[in-house]
């Protein structure tokens, strides 16, 4: 349920990006301007979904949906960071953090003085998370860290990366900074989608690690990977769910100016056929993302379950929503002067990050054969 200060919020938010994320702009340039990693911190955005005692918004699991929605729809790099910082790393820290960790991170997590990224994909290692080759050791009171993560969005200019590494059999999660020794940053360019997510291959060499950067108990690292996951995957499902909306609101538009053999592509049957689906995958993967919603606020034991089935519907929407769009744009579709080239690349990425799509459908299935009878 949105509450009327979400509906306040949510409507001041939409007037907030409207003004200052223009992904367009940003996708060109590849990076996200500094001015607005300010912005959004001081509107609160990088705290958002962080109880307000602890010094966040608070909004609820469905305002910070729909929020990730309107990011989404206007520029998914900025989802990105959104689902990074505040999903992947602000939320676990929250979860399994020590109330000094909590005290210490937030602060400057929320101000944005600090910006977080979150790193567990290495070179040959991405689905198969258990398998990483990071390995860490203890030595005295610290841990020492060494091996090569990549792809990891807002790695090139975040200050913090919560990264997984492994001690003979066991996993255990560290926030490393990036100034600590050892540590080396290699900007990733040029990608298809998400080009102004600042991805980076991030390299650590023996790097010496504080035991009061180790977040959770020593080897609980499986278990706050998933965690993270599971919170991550419920902002990409509401981003995916963005990108979509946005390219049927696109392609509703250009039906109804483009004229050809005398008419509206509008009042062609094809082309109809063609919004009609796109429509209704829209409000299938919108009203799957309520869903999860209202289980985490419930916080029933079918949330993850609900969350993976809504990531996976939402993200293949996008992708089939935005090539229809493109469809209907002609070769107008494959110019920048428009903006579905930009959701269709950006929508694939969608079917990868947060688990492929057919993680998605393993780990679907896997409940599915035991829950649904
Ligand atoms: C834009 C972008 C941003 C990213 N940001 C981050 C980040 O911030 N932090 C981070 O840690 N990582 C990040 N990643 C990495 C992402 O998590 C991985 O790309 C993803 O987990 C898939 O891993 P992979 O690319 O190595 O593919 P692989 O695991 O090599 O898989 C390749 C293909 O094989 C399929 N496959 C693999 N195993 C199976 C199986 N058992 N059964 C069936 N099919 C299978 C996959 O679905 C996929 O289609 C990002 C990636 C991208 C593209």
């Amino acid at each position: 349920m949105i509450t009327d200060e979400g509906k306040i919020f949510l409507a001041a938010a939409k007037t907030f990006i409207d003004e200052h994320v223009h992904g367009a702009a940003f996708d060109k340039a590849q990076q996200l301007p500094r001015s607005l990693l300010k912005l959004l911190a001081s509107h609160g955005y990088l705290g958002i979904n962080i109880s307000r005692e602890q010094g966040g918004l608070g909004m609820n699991a469905l305002e910070y949906g729909l929020f990730t929605e309107l990011l989404g729809r206007a520029c998914s790099s900025t989802r990105t960071l959104l689902t990074v910082h505040c999903s992947l790393v602000t939320e676990t820290l929250s979860r399994w953090g020590t109330e000094q960790q909590k005290r210490h991170w937030f602060a400057l997590l929320v101000s944005g003085e600090t910006i977080a990224s979150f790193a567990v994909s290495e070179p040959a290692h991405g689905s198969d998370t258990r398998g990483i080759a990071t390995r860490y050791r203890k030595s005295g009171a610290d841990y020492v860290i060494s091996g090569t993560k990549k792809w990891i969005s807002f790695g090139a200019i975040a200050d913090v990366f919560l990264v997984f590494a492994k001690c003979d059999e066991q996993m255990s999660a560290f926030l490393i900074d990036r100034s600590a020794p050892g540590v080396r940053v290699e900007p990733i360019n040029n990608l298809l989608s998400q080009r102004a997510s600042h991805l980076a291959e991030i390299t650590f060499d023996e790097v010496v690690v504080p035991n009061t950067r180790l977040l959770g108990a020593e080897g609980s690292g499986q278990l706050l990977l998933m965690s993270a996951l599971d919170n991550g995957r419920y902002s990409v499902a509401w981003g995916a769910c963005g990108v979509a909306r946005e390219a049927l609101v696109q392609m509703i538009g250009y039906a109804q100016q483009r004229t050809q053999f005398g008419s509206p592509l509008a009042e062609f049957q094809l082309v109809q056929g063609l919004i009609g689906d796109a429509a209704s995958e829209v409000h299938a993967a919108h009203a799957l993302c309520e869903r999860a919603a209202s289980q985490r606020m419930a916080r029933s034991c079918h949330a993850g379950y609900e969350t993976t089935i809504a990531k996976y519907v939402a993200s293949k929407a996008a992708v089939s929503v935005t090539a229809r769009a493109l469809q209907v744009h002609g070769a107008n579709g494959l110019s920048d002067d428009f903006c579905v080239e930009r959701l269709f690349r950006d929508a694939k990425a969608l079917e990868i990050i947060e688990g492929s799509s057919q993680m998605q459908q393993i780990t679907i299935s896997n409940y599915a054969l035991t829950a649904e009878k």
